[in-house]
């Protein structure tokens, strides 16, 4: 018997590689485990066909002395992130029937260590919210208390992990898409520097945000996986080179804690949890830092105008006439019309409307100039801010799991749990979320977690920080 529970990459490589288990028992262990939750959870959209030939792959490679640290890992793989050959739908009814043509980048930079892609998991539609209920294809539960939401956009890359239906995931991150659903199911979710991983064969959301990354169960799990992806790609301009800052090996950081925008509507057992996290932090040796982020009050506005107005625009080559869902009309006009109504659910279509109205002529100026200009005011603070200390720490959310359907109907009460996220990716620094400890509701426990941001570039110190914080065990 495997120990799914306790097991990380690096154990499971070491058996492996001991030949205590094959990367075919380790996969046929995962696949109980899908067929046992997933129709409960609804992690997944789709498991492979093929497992069994990955994972034969894999085992080809431990015997022939070539595989890797990643050779034989069972993934789970966001369904917005292209594998040639296989259904990626973004859980939307527009593309539920496309299949990826080309492999994106993270992949071919994966496939190269020969890991095992169990299937494809449940999003918030094309990315869109923070809890899956966006997904076209039903919500995915959280498998820590399964009457609440597993987070999002990537709650089913999360509660696949978290179940232990997979190892350690690709999900994406917009606006805290990987963080909020590593935090909600007590995982380690990490969003690199804008850059840092090629975004070629992601299916964009807002692209001046959007950044691929892992969750995982452990810093160095997630490590690991960042390792395998990051990187300049000639597919992706914006990509750079980053180079790994962590030899300095420096065990002491000051943390700056923007302590005034703390009162914000957290939750009561949130902000206890974060305070104590900080004793835990300062009992470490690490030094605690009371900061000011003088436009921190703006970043979710910021965000929700940015963001949608990158999304209505990126959205706009699915007409039913490129890709995926058509439908017939009288003419061009009421094809497009026609397609896209019965093709996006109401958060995507919402976002399209709300991009596309800032983006209108006279509102242009009001709305979209002036949050980039406050975008750039908030890059400025983060600078000035790391001028003084090593990392700025937050709670990744400001609430635990909510229910399922709690705020399905109010997509403002929805967007207000994205406050501590956004910034990470307005901003382009690297951000890490790290499991802190719990809120007991009903007598379940839900997992919280701590966000610790560094400054651009400086992605390898945050695994460092998670490392030291995950040692410090305060729960
Ligand atoms: N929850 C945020 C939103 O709804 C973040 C989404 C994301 O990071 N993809 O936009």
């Amino acid at each position: 018997m495997i120990d799914l529970k306790t097991l990380t990459i690096k154990k499971a490589h070491d058996h492996l590689s001991k030949k205590d288990f094959t990367a075919s028992d380790l996969a046929h262990a995962y696949v109980k485990e899908i067929q046992n939750k997933n129709p409960d959870i609804n992690a997944y959209l789709e498991t492979y066909a093929d497992i069994d030939a990955q994972a034969k792959l894999a085992d080809q490679k431990f015997e022939a002395g070539t595989a890797g640290i990643l050779t034989g890992i069972p993934l789970a793989i966001k369904d917005n992130i292209l594998i040639k050959g296989r259904i990626v739908s973004s859980a939307s009814k527009m593309l539920q029937h496309y299949t990826g043509t080309y492999d994106a980048t993270v992949i071919s930079k994966l496939k190269e260590h020969a890991p095992v892609f169990l299937g494809r998991a449940n999003m918030d539609e094309f990315a869109m919210g923070g809890s899956t209920e966006n997904s076209a294809f039903g919500v995915t539960k959280n498998p820590w208390d399964t009457s609440r939401v597993s987070g999002g956009s990537s709650g089913g890359s999360a509660a696949a992990v978290a179940a232990d239906m997979a190892l350690a995931a690709l999900g994406s991150d917009t606006g805290g898409s990987i963080r909020q659903p590593a935090s909600f199911c007590g995982l380690v979710g990490f969003k690199p520097s804008y850059g840092a991983v090629s975004r070629h064969g992601l299916m964009a959301m807002a692209s001046s945000l959007d950044q691929v990354g892992p969750i995982a169960k452990t810093a160095e799990d997630a490590e690991l996986i960042f390792n395998a992806i990051r990187g300049k790609d000639r597919m992706d301009s914006t990509t750079l080179e980053i180079i790994n800052n962590t030899t300095e090996a420096k065990k002491h950081f000051r943390i700056g804690v923007p302590f005034s925008f703390m009162d914000k509507g957290v939750d009561a057992d949130v902000m206890k949890n974060f305070t104590d996290s900080l004793e835990a932090l300062k009992k470490l040796g690490h030094e605690i830092v009371d900061i000011e982020l003088p436009n921190i009050d703006h970043a979710l506005a910021v965000y929700y105008i940015l963001m949608p107005a990158e999304v209505s625009s990126n959205l706009a080559r699915f007409d039913g006439v490129k890709y995926g869902l058509h439908k017939d009309g009288k003419d061009l006009l009421e094809e497009y019309l026609l397609s896209r109504k019965e093709g996006f659910g109401d958060e995507v279509r919402r976002r399209i409307i709300l991009g596309t109205y800032v983006l209108s002529t006279g509102y242009y100026d009001a709305y979209y100039n002036k949050a980039n200009i406050v975008r750039a005011l908030l890059v400025r603070d983060f600078e000035t801010a790391f001028e003084n200390v090593d990392f700025v720490a937050t709670p990744t959310s400001p609430i635990p799991a909510f229910k399922i359907g709690e705020k399905s109907a109010d997509p403002l009460a929805m967007y207000l749990a994205d406050i501590f996220t956004v910034s990470a990716n307005i901003t382009s620094l690297p951000a890490i979320s790290v499991p802190s400890g719990f809120a007991n509701r009903e007598g379940k426990l839900l997992p919280l977690g701590i966000q610790f941001t560094a400054p651009f570039k400086h992605d390898d110190t945050l695994f460092t920080i998670g490392k030291l914080f995950e040692q410090s065990r305060v729960y």
